[in-house]
């Protein structure tokens, strides 16, 4: 089984390459974010959730890794899976390992997509145009999401690089650069 972390702050393209990934490699998509946006919105799961994405901020850690491990669940016969937008913090790395290591499974590997700060907000800014995340249409709440991550998240880089797992890939290009440049690192390694 391949599980692969896509990893990246907010505009990388993220969701855009997992998505191609999952078609070329055969695996499932995870995206918290998409699962989050997806609950039931008068449920108090989702109402809750929002109170912290609409701002930018993370949802605590142990409403995240539940939620997670309940999509994860779902696809026992999944050839592999791509988690987008998860771990976000160094405890959500660490109870993914967790989780995986019950099922006799791992991380094979996190790819992170490198882009630079001001070209982040610049694609966000274009995104907010058709997305209708609220989260991407004010430019405090797309700042408060950087820094969100330069904080909490790109430590869990470390985590990765730790173990020998990380690989760094450049997020600047077209859609199919970025994807080749992913696919054959993918392919490099399984
Ligand atoms: P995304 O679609 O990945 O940009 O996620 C949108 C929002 O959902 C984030 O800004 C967070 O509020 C929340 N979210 C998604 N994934 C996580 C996660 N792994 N940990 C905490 N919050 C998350």
């Amino acid at each position: 089984m391949i599980n692969i972390v896509i990893f990246g702050p907010p505009g990388a393209g993220k969701g855009t390459q997992s998505d191609k990934l999952r078609e070329r490699f055969d695996l499932v998509h995870i995206s918290t974010g998409d699962v989050f946006r997806a609950l039931d919105p008068e449920s108090d799961l989702a109402k809750l959730a929002k109170s912290y994405s609409d701002k930018g901020n993370l949802v605590p850690d142990e409403i995240t890794i539940k939620i997670l491990e309940n999509e994860v669940q779902k696809h026992p016969q999944a050839n592999g899976v791509i988690y987008d937008g998860f771990p976000r913090t160094t405890a959500q790395a660490a109870a993914l390992d967790t989780f995986l290591g019950e099922k006799s499974a791992s991380i094979t590997m996190a790819l992170a997509l490198e882009v630079e700060e001001d070209e982040l907000r610049e694609r966000l800014k274009k995104r907010a145009l058709d997305s209708g995340r609220p989260d991407d249409a004010n430019p405090e709440i797309i700042q408060n999401r950087i820094d969100v991550y330069n904080a909490q998240t790109a430590p869990v880089a470390d985590f990765y690089k730790e173990k020998g797992k990380y690989t760094g890939i450049d997020g600047i290009g077209s859609i199919e650069d970025i994807f080749n440049r992913l696919a054959d690192t993918i392919e490099a390694k399984v």
